[in-house]
């Protein structure tokens, strides 16, 4: 059984973030430490540590953290001019939370991903 993190609470709002979509499945909430104008971590409501624990079973809620970070993007108004969708999965990937989350950034132009 993987441990909880952080973002098991503020999926159940337990503590505070700023929330800005929630729905049966997913949690989207502002990165305390943004990277761009616009940085928002979108994550499953069920707990999967890291890209490596996905099965199956998560494609639906999966499939809806993109649905999430689309109408994001449009809320955001950087649909147009486009953003960035990072999963970083474990020490090399510089995964720090182990509860699975796609990064959506975005506001500026981001450059190159690797430098
Ligand atoms: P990772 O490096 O695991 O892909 O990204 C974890 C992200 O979670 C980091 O960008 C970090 O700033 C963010 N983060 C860590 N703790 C908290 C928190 O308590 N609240 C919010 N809103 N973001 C957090």
């Amino acid at each position: 059984m993987a441990e909880e993190t952080i973002f098991s609470k503020i999926i159940r709002r337990e503590i505070p973030a700023d929330v800005v979509y929630q729905d049966e499945l997913v949690t989207a909430f502002r990165d305390i430490s943004p990277k761009a104008p616009t940085h928002v971590l979108i994550v499953p409501n069920v707990l999967i540590p890291t890209a490596n624990d996905v099965t199956e079973a998560h494609e639906h809620a999966l499939g809806r953290m993109f649905t999430a970070a689309a109408k994001i993007a449009r809320d955001e108004g950087i649909d147009e001019n486009g953003y960035r969708l990072i999963v970083n999965c474990n020490k090399h990937g510089g995964q720090e939370v182990y509860h699975i989350h796609m990064h959506l950034l975005g506001g500026e132009p981001l450059g190159p991903m690797l430098s």
